[in-house]
């Protein structure tokens, strides 16, 4: 039998050690304001400690959150399980009603919420940079296509796309403007016929992943 580890954020029931900068101002004196408890939506836990302070300098007061909270009712690691859950296929409403099973109540609009705030959080850290060898590929998720570029360099996630990998023009478009971007110079790819018309057109190497390759060669 095959076991799948998620490597969840972890979530603490109380910050250790005290803030290093206001984040109002950027001083570095505060005052202890109090502590609050707050509940939270989490596997684990429910309940978690946040202490309040209020910065010497410009007066402001703020919370400072435990590990793997934040503002948000439901804990990081709550976010992400549903995120992970939806891209295995599972609705909105079902990750709602799994998640009640174990004791947690979410509707299935928070659930929505967090694969978009996931969606748009990868999307800022990703960053200009010259990539000589970029691998290419398309995946399902939830019943669309997906595009996504990793450098080969550094294993390092280039760019994401909602773009059937079988529309050829659509995926052209689309790496002719990353080519342009990131100065690429060779693109890797599965055996799908498209890709080496693309590389053509678009007058970048083109290799075909080892791992396809040595899939092929096993067939015959
Ligand atoms: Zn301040």
């Amino acid at each position: 039998m095959s076991i799948v580890v998620l490597n969840l954020p972890s979530v603490k029931r109380k910050k250790e050690g005290r803030p290093k900068q206001c984040p109002y101002c950027g001083g570095e004196t505060f005052q202890r304001w109090g502590q609050v408890n707050k509940r939270v939506k989490d596997t684990r836990d429910r309940q978690v400690k946040v202490h309040r302070y209020r910065c010497c300098f410009c007066k402001h007061t703020f919370r400072q959150y435990p590990e793997g909270v934040s503002p948000a009712q439901q804990s990081e690691r709550l976010m992400k399980l549903c995120v992970i859950m939806w891209s295995l296929g599972v609705s909105h409403r079902s990750v709602s009603l799994i998640l009640a099973v174990f004791g947690v109540h979410l509707s299935h609009m928070s659930g929505w919420r967090d694969v978009q705030e996931a969606g748009q959080r990868i999307g800022r850290r990703l960053k200009w940079k010259p990539s000589r060898i970029v691998g290419v590929d398309g995946v399902w998720v939830n019943g669309k296509g997906i595009m996504v570029a990793v450098d080969l360099g550094d294993g390092e996630l280039l760019a994401l796309a909602e773009i059937d990998e079988k529309e050829l023009v659509a995926v052209e478009t689309w790496l002719k403007a990353l080519k342009q971007q990131h100065k690429i110079g060779a693109i890797v790819t599965d055996d799908l016929a498209t890709y080496k018309e693309i590389a053509q057109e678009l007058e970048v190497g083109h290799q075909i992943c080892q791992f396809h390759v040595r899939r092929w060669t096993g067939k015959r």
